[in-house]
């Protein structure tokens, strides 16, 4: 039985054995529920419609250890992806307690979250895969039901505080919502900001 205030993960699934693809090394992408955002192309929605199951960070290593050499030789780890994972930035800090240093932790999050899950997460993850939307307020609105705004700022804060190298910024474009003129637009402003680090790609649509 745990302490009632442990953290739990609301897992939906473990996709093992990623090479490559959010960073160095072999990775398993472990994904949980909740998302404040409304995309209109979301690839994930189905998904995070399906029951999750609640894991402690010592549950959540049994079931990922098993590629514990994989990740040591190749530098790779977890990456906590949903959703939105920074809404379980306080896991992270638990899971690291239990994993130890040599695995690295990754987060996949738009970073329209509240500050403080930002600041909780930048003490644990070593990698950030960000996806931007779109820099324009209006478009990042328009697609998302979001604010742009949220988003923005904690880009900065992000930067002031772990630095270029560990952020990767994802451009998408996005069809019916931005064109490859949008995305050099949002390019250029993040570069301004002292991004390092782009993945332009497109989006691929799919009706929910
Ligand atoms: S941020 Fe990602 S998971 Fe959330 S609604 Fe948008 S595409 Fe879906």
């Amino acid at each position: 039985m745990c302490p009632k205030s442990e953290p739990l993960f609301p897992l939906l699934r473990i996709a093992r054995l990623r090479m490559e693809i959010d960073g160095e090394g072999v990775t398993s992408l472990v994904a949980g529920t909740g998302c404040p955002l409304s995309c209109k192309w979301c690839l994930n929605a189905a998904v995070l419609r399906q029951p999750p199951t609640p894991v402690t960070a010592r549950e959540l290593y049994d079931r990922v250890k098993i590629d514990d050499l994989y990740f040591r030789a190749t530098g790779g780890g977890i990456t906590f992806g949903g959703g939105e994972a920074l809404l379980h930035a306080a896991f992270f800090r638990a899971f690291r307690e239990v994993c130890g240093d040599n695995w690295h932790i990754c987060a996949e999050t738009s970073l329209h979250v509240p500050r403080g899950l930002v600041e909780t997460a930048a003490e644990t993850v070593d990698g950030f895969v960000i996806d931007i939307k779109d820099m324009n307020s209006e478009i990042y609105r328009r697609y998302t039901g979001g604010d742009a705004g949220l988003v923005q700022e904690n880009l900065a804060y992000l930067l002031g505080k772990v630095g270029p190298e560990r952020l990767l910024v994802r451009v998408p474009l996005i069809p019916d919502f931005n064109t490859p003129a949008d995305c050099d637009t949002s390019e250029q402003k993040l570069r301004a900001m002292g991004v390092t680090r782009i993945d332009r790609f497109s989006y691929i649509r799919r009706e929910v």
